[in-house]
């Protein structure tokens, strides 16, 4: 690992926002007597997802939330399905709710994300939700791409009128993060370009980046040659090469050549679990001033 490299540190800036989180919501629940509640539902035994289920369960237990799971057989009916989500949408003690992803192959997964209520939607993957990003006006912004914004705006990076090349265009990361930081307000108005899997020669932009956003699944696939001029450079890939978690940023080779990075493990992820509590607290406040 090159020591000179500026490494982020999200474990630590993880931390602090979990300070903060426990102050506002004590601050909330003094004023309301209320406290935030998220409900997960988890279908199957996948073990990647009942992992990231445990580590949101002891999250909240940090954050003083309550925590409700709902673990359902992989093979539940949709309508079956869509009834428990009814019955959490109408629930006033839940603030929010969260589905985890991939659901079996029998299930609509657009239908179900459109069935929930978006003012519960933390995830913020229901259409309504990505709309108000679209036209500017969000009320959630979704965990990953917002962890990616937390830590520029943490570590002083500007990001007003910087390049940032963002390689990948999912619904989740790569395209809602690029509507973040088209976002008319302080810690966006950036330029953004967006790569993907049909880009050709991705190496002319990310050369050209202020700050690159690595967000591809695709372990190694950013070079040192990719980079020029220092960039800032975050990692969001988490892929396991040989039993080990790395990201989509060949580390050692880039290191070398940015003025930050973020390591993997302990850059974006921890920050993302953060946002998924921020928004959370969000949710329970909106409730209480009835935005939704
Ligand atoms: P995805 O598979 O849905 O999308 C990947 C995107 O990358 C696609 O848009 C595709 O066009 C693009 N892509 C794939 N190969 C490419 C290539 N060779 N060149 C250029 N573009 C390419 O994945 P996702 O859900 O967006 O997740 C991306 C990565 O981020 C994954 O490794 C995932 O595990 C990770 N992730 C991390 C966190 C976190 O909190 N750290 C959260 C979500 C996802």
């Amino acid at each position: 690992m090159n020591k000179g490299a500026n490494i982020i540190d999200g474990k630590a800036i993880a931390a602090t926002i979990k300070d903060e989180l426990i102050l506002d919501t004590e601050q909330f629940f003094q004023n309301t007597k209320i406290q935030p509640k998220l409900s997960v539902i988890i279908l199957g035994q996948d073990p990647a997802s009942l992992f990231y289920v445990r580590m949101i369960e002891k999250t909240c237990q940090k954050v003083n939330f309550q925590f409700e799971k709902h673990a359902l057989s992989s093979k539940i009916s949709e309508d079956e399905l869509l009834e428990l989500i009814k019955q959490q949408n109408n629930d006033n003690k839940v603030h929010g709710i969260i589905i985890q992803t991939p659901l079996p192959k029998h299930i609509n997964q657009e239908k179900i994300q459109r069935a929930l209520n978006p003012g519960k939607d933390v995830d913020c993957f229901n259409p309504v939700n990505m709309g108000n990003l679209a036209m500017g006006n969000p009320v959630f912004l979704p965990c990953t791409p917002n962890a990616v914004v937390e830590i520029l705006k943490r570590e002083n990076i500007e990001v007003e009128g910087k390049h940032v090349v963002i390689v990948g265009r999912s619904n989740i990361v790569g395209k809602p993060l690029a509507l973040i930081l088209l976002l008319k307000q302080p810690n966006a108005n950036a330029t953004v370009t967006v790569c993907h899997s049909r880009t050709t020669n991705i190496s002319s932009f990310t050369r050209k980046a202020d700050i690159i956003v690595a967000a591809a699944g695709k372990a190694g696939l950013i070079k040192g040659d990719m980079v020029e001029n220092n960039p800032v450079v975050i990692d969001v890939g988490t892929n396991e090469v040989e039993g080990k978690l790395v990201g989509d940023v060949d580390f050692d080779e880039v290191s070398k050549v940015v003025s930050k990075i973020t390591p993997v493990p302990g850059g974006v992820g921890p920050v993302t679990n953060m946002m998924l509590m921020k928004n959370t607290l969000r949710a329970a406040k909106n409730m209480t001033e009835k935005v939704y």
